[in-house]
C-alpha cells in the first residue's frame, strides 16, 4: 500500500487546457544552445527531464519568422513547414516519457538582428536595435501588424502538427514584440496600439485570441508574462500596469506562466539574489486573479518550499529552468523519498553562459547536460565496472570527487587522497567568498553521495608523494591536485613577470580565501589588479570593499569582470563596486611596483601612471601542480597501469570544467585508448540535400 508523504500534494495531476499534465513539474522555456542547430541533441536532453519526472517540457525560445532571426545564436526556429521534422523529434521523445511539450513561440521584435535574413527589424515606435550593430527597427505600420499576426498564427498551426500541447505567447523578458507593445519606453503610438493600457494590451490579446481559434482546442495557450521589470516606475511594476493586464486578460490563456524582466533578473544569479523563490513576493498575486493554473519559477530547489508556494494558494506548478539543468530528476527523487539525492542548482550562470557562446548547454553541477544524444551520457546512470581493478584517486577538489564518485558508481574499489582536512578544493575555497555560498552545493552534493559508498575510501591530510603513490600498490591513479594562483602578474594581458621592487605586499585569492590579509588598519588601500576577467577579481573587490578596505579595481579589460556578461551579472557587479566606493581603473595592464606604488599602463597609449597603496593582490594566471604526474611518468619502473591527470591540474578552467574532467576520466576508464583517442562525439552533418 503506497503511504503518504508530505510532498504527495507536488504530484497531483493538473488540468492544462484540454491536457493533464501528471504532476506539478513544470520545465519552463530555457535556452541551450542546441535549438535548431542540433535537433537531435535538443529532443535527447528535452526527453531526460521528461524521464526525470518532469509533466511538463519546454523549449527555448522558437522564432516564428525571419523578421525574427537571432543567429548566430541556437535558438528554435519555426519557420515553416520544414522546421516541423525537428520539432518533432522533441515532442516525440517528451511525450515517450509521460510529458507534455511545450513551444514558446516568439517575435523579437528590435531584439531580434536578422543578421541571417538581413530582414527589416520591427518595433512598436522607430528605435534603435539593442546590440551595438547600428541598425534600427522601424514603428509597425497596421500592415505590418496584420502580417505579425498572420505569422504568429501559422506558427502556432505548425506548431501543433509538430505536436506540441503547449503553445506559449510570449511576452518577457524584453526580448519580444508582445512584451515591447506594453512597454512606454518602447510604445509610443498614437493609434489603437498606443497611448492607454487598453490600446497596448490589444496586440498581447489578438495574439491570445488567434492561437486559440487557431489551435481550436486541441492545445493549451499559455502566456509568458514579465509582471514587473525591477525598475521602479522607469518600467513596469508588478503592483499597477502588472497587475492590470492580467485582470484584463485573466482566463483567457489557459496557463500564466509569469516572471520578472529581463533576463537577468529571472535568472539572477546566486551571487545577486541569494535566496530561492526570489520572484515570489513579484508574482504571488497572480492567482488572486485567474481561474486559470500558474506556474512561476525562482531557483526553486527545496521540496519543503515547493509544497509551502502550492499549499499557499501562490501557484499551481513548481516552475524550473536551472533547476531542471542541475537535477533532470528532481520531481522523481522527490517523488521516490530521495531528496538526499538532489543535485541542487548553484545559481552560477554557467548553463546561461553557453547560449551566449553559441555551443551546447553545460551545468557546474551535472557533467551531462547537454551531452546526452552526442556523448549518450545520462545524469543517473554510468556503465558498470569491467573488471575488478582498484583506483587511486589523489586531491578532492572538484575534479577528484567527481572523478572518486562516479568510479565509485561505477562498482571500483575507490581510494581518495586529499592533502587537507576537508574536500572541495577550490569549489569549497571560492564558496567562502562574498556571495558565493551557495556554490558549496558542489562539495556538498558529491560528499553526501560518497559517505554512502561502501567501496570508496576518503584519506584526510594525506599530501601523497609520488614514492607513497607507488608504495599504495593501487594500478590506477588520477591526479587531481589543482592549481595555485600566480604571484608575479603573468597573465594574458603580459607574459614576462612584472618589475617588483619589494616594496609593497603581494597577495593572490588564495591569501583572501584563507582569511590571510592584513587587517584594514595594517592595509587600508589595496589595489587588486584583475588580469584573469571572470568572477574572482569583482567577487574579491567587493568583499575587501565590504570589509572596509579602500579598494582599487585596475583590469586589462574595457569594463569589470567582462566575463560576467554571459552569466548576466556583469552590469550589476560594475555597478555595485561603483556604488560601494571601488576607484576602478579600465584598461590598463600592470608594470609593477616602484617604491610603494603600483604602476600601470594604459592599454592604448602605454602611457603610465602610478597608485599609491598598502598592498597588491593579483588575480591574473594559476599555476598547475602537475609535479606529482610529471614525476611518476619520469619514473621508468612505476609498474602503474594508468595515471592520468584531471581537472585544473591539466586544463585551469571553470569549476564546472573540472566537474567535467573528472566525470569523463570516470567514464572512460578501462576504455582501450584507441577508443578514447578516436571517440569526439556524435556530430549532428548539414543535410546537402535542397531543401525545397
Ligand atoms: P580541481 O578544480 O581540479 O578539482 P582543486 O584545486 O579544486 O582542483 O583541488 C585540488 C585538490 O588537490 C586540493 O584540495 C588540494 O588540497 C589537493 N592536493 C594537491 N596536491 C595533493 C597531493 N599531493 N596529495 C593529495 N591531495 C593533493
Ligand atoms: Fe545551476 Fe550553475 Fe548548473 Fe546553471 S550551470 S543549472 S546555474 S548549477
Amino acid at each position: 500500500m503506497a503511504t503518504s508523504s508530505p510532498y504527495d500534494i507536488l504530484f497531483q495531476p493538473v488540468k492544462v487546457g484540454p491536457h493533464t499534465a501528471r504532476n506539478r513539474f513544470y520545465q519552463v522555456p530555457h535556452c541551450c544552445g542546441l535549438g535548431h542547430v542540433r535537433p537531435q541533441a535538443h529532443a535527447a536532453m528535452r526527453a531526460m527531464k521528461a524521464e526525470g519526472g518532469w509533466a511538463v517540457v519546454s523549449t527555448e525560445e522558437a522564432e516564428i519568422h525571419p523578421t525574427s532571426d537571432l543567429a548566430p545564436y541556437a535558438e528554435q526556429r519555426i519557420w515553416d513547414e520544414h522546421d516541423i521534422p525537428a520539432l518533432k523529434l522533441m515532442t516525440d521523445a517528451v511525450h515517450a516519457k509521460g510529458a507534455l511539450a511545450a513551444i514558446e513561440l516568439v517575435h523579437n521584435g528590435a531584439h531580434a538582428y536578422n543578421h541571417l535574413s538581413r530582414a527589416p527589424l520591427f518595433a512598436p515606435s522607430d528605435m534603435t536595435m539593442e546590440s551595438t550593430y547600428p541598425k534600427q527597427a522601424r514603428a509597425m505600420s497596421l500592415a505590418d501588424i496584420q502580417a505579425f499576426r498572420r505569422w504568429h498564427r501559422s506558427a502556432a498551426r505548425r506548431a501543433m502538427e509538430a505536436g506540441f500541447d503547449i503553445i506559449y505567447v510570449y511576452a518577457g523578458h524584453r526580448m519580444s514584440l508582445a512584451q515591447h507593445f506594453l512597454l512606454p519606453e518602447y510604445n509610443q503610438r498614437t493609434d489603437e496600439y498606443g497611448g492607454k493600457l487598453e490600446n497596448r494590451v490589444r496586440l498581447l490579446r489578438q495574439l491570445l485570441e488567434d492561437a486559440k481559434e487557431e489551435v481550436g482546442g486541441r492545445c493549451a495557450v499559455a502566456l509568458r508574462f514579465a509582471v514587473d521589470e525591477v525598475m521602479g516606475s522607469d518600467g513596469m511594476e508588478w503592483h499597477k500596469e502588472g497587475r492590470q493586464i492580467v485582470q484584463m486578460l485573466k482566463d483567457l490563456p489557459d496557463i500564466w506562466d509569469v516572471n520578472i524582466s529581463n533576463w537577468s533578473n529571472d535568472s539572477a544569479t546566486s551571487r545577486l539574489q541569494r535566496h530561492e523563490g526570489y520572484q515570489t513576493p513579484y508574482i504571488e498575486f497572480v492567482k488572486q486573479e485567474t481561474n486559470k493554473p500558474v506556474v512561476a519559477v525562482g531557483r526553486i530547489t527545496s521540496a519543503d518550499y515547493m509544497v509551502s508556494l502550492v499549499k499557499d494558494g501562490i501557484v499551481d506548478f513548481i516552475g524550473a529552468a536551472r533547476p531542471s539543468i542541475a537535477d533532470p530528476f528532481i520531481p522523481n527523487k522527490i517523488r521516490d523519498n530521495r531528496i538526499d539525492e538532489i543535485r541542487e542548482c548553484i545559481g552560477c550562470n554557467i548553463c546561461v553562459s553557453s547560449d551566449g557562446l553559441g555551443v551546447p548547454i553545460r551545468c557546474t553541477q551535472n557533467p551531462t547536460m547537454g551531452e546526452e544524444w552526442r556523448r549518450g551520457w545520462h545524469p543517473e546512470h554510468i556503465e558498470a565496472k569491467q573488471s575488478d581493478q582498484q583506483a587511486l584517486v589523489v586531491g578532492g577538489g572538484p575534479a577528484g570527487m567527481e572523478c572518486a564518485m562516479q568510479l565509485a558508481r561505477r562498482g571500483y574499489q575507490v581510494t581518495l587522497a586529499e592533502a587537507t582536512k576537508e574536500l572541495g578544493g577550490r569549489g569549497l575555497a571560492e564558496a567562502k567568498l562574498a556571495g558565493l555560498g551557495a556554490w558549496k552545493r558542489v562539495v556538498d552534493y558529491r560528499l553526501s553521495d560518497m559517505q554512502t559508498r561502501a567501496n570508496l575510501d576518503i584519506y584526510y591530510d594525506s599530501q601523497l608523494t609520488s614514492e607513497q603513490i607507488i608504495e599504495l600498490g593501487i594500478d590506477n591513479v588520477f591526479i587531481a591536485t589543482g592549481t595555485h594562483w600566480r604571484r608575479d602578474g603573468v597573465g594574458r594581458s603580459k607574459r614576462v613577470a612584472m618589475h617588483n621592487d619589494g616594496s609593497l605586499p603581494l597577495f593572490t585569492p588564495e591569501d583572501v580565501m584563507a582569511n590571510q590579509l592584513p587587517s584594514q588598519q595594517q592595509m587600508p588601500h589595496v589595489l587588486i589588479y584583475d588580469d584573469d576577467l571572470a568572477y574572482l577579481g569583482g567577487v574579491i573587490a567587493q568583499q575587501l570593499v565590504d570589509q572596509g578596505y579602500r579598494v582599487s579595481l585596475a583590469t586589462s579589460a574595457t569594463m569589470v569582470s567582462p566575463f560576467t556578461d554571459i552569466t548576466l551579472e556583469q552590469a550589476t557587479i560594475q555597478r555595485q563596486l561603483l556604488q560601494s566606493g571601488a576607484a576602478v581603473i579600465l584598461s590598463h595592464t600592470i608594470h609593477g611596483t616602484v617604491d610603494k606604488q603600483v604602476q600601470l599602463s594604459c592599454n592604448y597609449t602605454g602611457k603610465v601612471q602610478s597608485i599609491a597603496a598598502d598592498g597588491l593582490l593579483l588575480v591574473t594566471e594559476r599555476i598547475r601542480h602537475s609535479q606529482l604526474y610529471d614525476e611518476l611518468l619520469a619514473m621508468p619502473a612505476h609498474g602503474l597501469r594508468h595515471v592520468e591527470l584531471i581537472g585544473d591540474a591539466a586544463t585551469p578552467g571553470l569549476i564546472a570544467d573540472a566537474v567535467y574532467s573528472g566525470h569523463m576520466a570516470a567514464r572512460n576508464f578501462e576504455k582501450p585508448a584507441a577508443e578514447v583517442e578516436q571517440q569526439i562525439f556524435r556530430r549532428e552533418l548539414i543535410s546537402l540535400k535542397p531543401m525545397i
